[in-house]
């Protein structure tokens, strides 16, 4: 056991949580990487780089996971694949093709290039919370088998929930899925000032927060604990990364800690107005302690996190200079008009956003730029509720959502009863005849609400909240007519959309956002 040296590979790197679990998977000095690399600046600096830092144990080679001989290449003769590739926003919305090429087709690449071998590596997918679409205050806490309802013109958080589909319908007989929460890295906010996404965070979305050193840290005690052959209760099953207690935040909170470090704050920066009011993605998760239960990767506080930040930029301080209106006019002010930005679709008519973000126009000129009109729920000025008592854990609990089936009992009673039962719950039917009691993995067949039928195992419906793969389309987003017939939708849906809306979002060939 001792010198036993292990291969794994490992996509996606040269991206901000990738850097962070090479670093950390190489302490393991049993560990050799493998790693695809697309063509591009800051690949071949870090190939230069790693080469000289680790030798012969980092393999680098260039390719493309749309390719499937790339794909090939990468997985065969390894002990673990990790796929952490991913076209996230604002990339994702303007070169969608790409983002598909990485997000849905390289995954099904990957997917099939391992269920191809005899001798099959274990694989770690990541994915990512945005798959589950929006939350607010009515339901801040969320868990794995919560709907998974990606926000509209989210082409990020669809292309993930396909491409994990690929995951869970697979031959593959050792995997995990691991789906990321929001990511904080040293040049998160300098990376945000020059796109209006960051107007597609809520002020009062709750957040749970993790930082490339935590993932990068759990990704190398996964490996480390499965050598020693001490990995129980992982393997096949789906789990959220979040960063626990201390990360636990509101998007308004964010914005003030970030705007901290430069002497200023979200009100002095910001109008109200500014950021959408929903159709975001992001909660708290009430099970985010079970990996670090199992992995223990969960470090500091978000006051450290950005005190380490500030004091790796030193330069920030200068902006206190600065008077805060300044700044605002400098940076923040042009970023309205950035074709991402809320306050741009707003000018131009863009109907689809802005009801997508608002409910309507309407709904967006009843906002104001007046912070006292605006009740922030941190402040505790949300009507009804009260913010100190719903960030407790405790919370969690009231208000958890059904999945649909008896989940007090053990996993081993499940029947086929509980699978008609999640089935009914989401409008639809499960069509199997008979049912080995537990069986979790084996595919079953299930119709939805719409009449289509498919195949998936109990698993991947009761515990990992997916439905139908024909009613999710890529560039297309039908939630409002879904959630009228679905009430396992219905329950999360209707806290920020109204019964009376019937759009149906999509993003048409030449890339407008449409509705109809
Ligand atoms: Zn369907």
């Amino acid at each position: 056991m001792e010198n036993k040296m292990i291969t794994v590979a490992m996509t996606g790197a040269s991206g901000n949580m990738g850097q962070a679990v090479v670093k950390k998977t190489m302490e393991l000095d049993y560990v050799q990487l493998r790693l695809l690399f697309v063509e591009g600046k800051r690949e071949r600096k870090l190939e230069k780089a790693w080469k000289k830092q680790y030798g012969e144990r980092v393999e680098i080679f260039f390719g493309n996971m749309k390719e499937f001989e790339d794909c090939r290449k990468l997985v065969e003769n390894t002990d673990y694949v990790v796929n952490m590739a991913a076209i996230i926003p604002p990339m994702a919305d303007k070169y969608p093709e790409l983002a598909r090429d990485v997000n849905v087709t390289g995954v099904k690449n990957v997917v099939t290039a391992i269920e191809s071998l005899p001798i099959q590596p274990k694989f770690i997918h990541i994915s990512t919370v945005a798959i589950y679409g929006n939350r607010d205050y009515n339901h801040p806490w969320g868990r794995v088998g919560d709907p998974l309802m990606p926000s509209a013109y989210d082409e990020y958080g669809t292309g993930k929930l396909i491409g994990e589909r690929y995951v869970l319908d697979s031959e593959i007989k050792t995997w995990a899925v691991l789906r990321q929460t929001g990511m904080l890295y040293e040049k998160l906010l300098m990376a945000n000032i020059s796109d209006g996404l960051m107007f597609h965070t809520c002020l009062n979305v709750p957040i749970e927060w993790a930082s490339d050193n935590d993932s990068g840290v759990l990704l190398r005690n996964i490996i480390a604990k499965d050598y020693e052959g001490k990995n129980r209760g992982f393997w096949k099953r789906v789990f959220n990364i979040g960063g626990g207690k201390a990360y636990r935040t509101t998007g308004y909170e964010t914005f003030d800690m970030g705007f901290g470090m430069i002497g200023g704050s979200v009100e002095k920066f910001m109008k109200p107005n500014w950021h959408a009011t929903r159709n975001f993605h992001c909660m708290w998760f009430s099970d985010s302690d079970e990996l670090e239960r199992k992995f223990h990767f969960q470090s500091k506080s978000l006051a450290e996190f950005w005190d380490d930040v500030k004091n790796k930029n030193k330069y920030f301080a200068l902006a206190k200079i600065l008077p805060a209106s300044a700044i605002s006019a400098m940076i923040f002010k042009p970023l309205l008009r950035d074709k991402n930005s809320p306050y741009r679709w707003i000018r131009e008519g863009n109907e689809g956003r802005t009801n997508a973000f608002f409910g309507s126009k309407e709904q967006w000129e009843a906002i104001g730029e007046d912070w006292n009109n605006f009740d922030v729920w941190n402040k505790n000025q949300v009507k009804g509720h009260d913010y100190n008592r719903e960030i407790r854990h405790s919370y969690a609990r009231k208000c958890r959502l059904s999945h649909g089936y008896n989940e007090n009992k053990p996993m081993s009673e499940l029947s086929l009863k509980d699978l008609q039962d999640a089935a009914a719950f989401r409008g639809g039917k499960c069509l199997a005849k008979d049912f080995k009691k537990g069986d979790w993995y084996t595919k079953v067949e299930w119709e939805c609400a719409e009449g289509h039928r498919f195949k998936a195992s109990p698993y991947t419906v009761l515990k990992a909240g997916h439905w139908c793969p024909h009613c999710i389309q890529q560039s297309h987003w039908d939630f409002d007519r879904l959630a009228k017939k679905n009430p396992f939708y219905a329950q999360i849906w209707y806290d920020t959309h109204s019964q009376k809306e019937d759009a149906h979002y999509y993003i048409d060939r030449k890339g407008n956002s449409m509705v109809a």
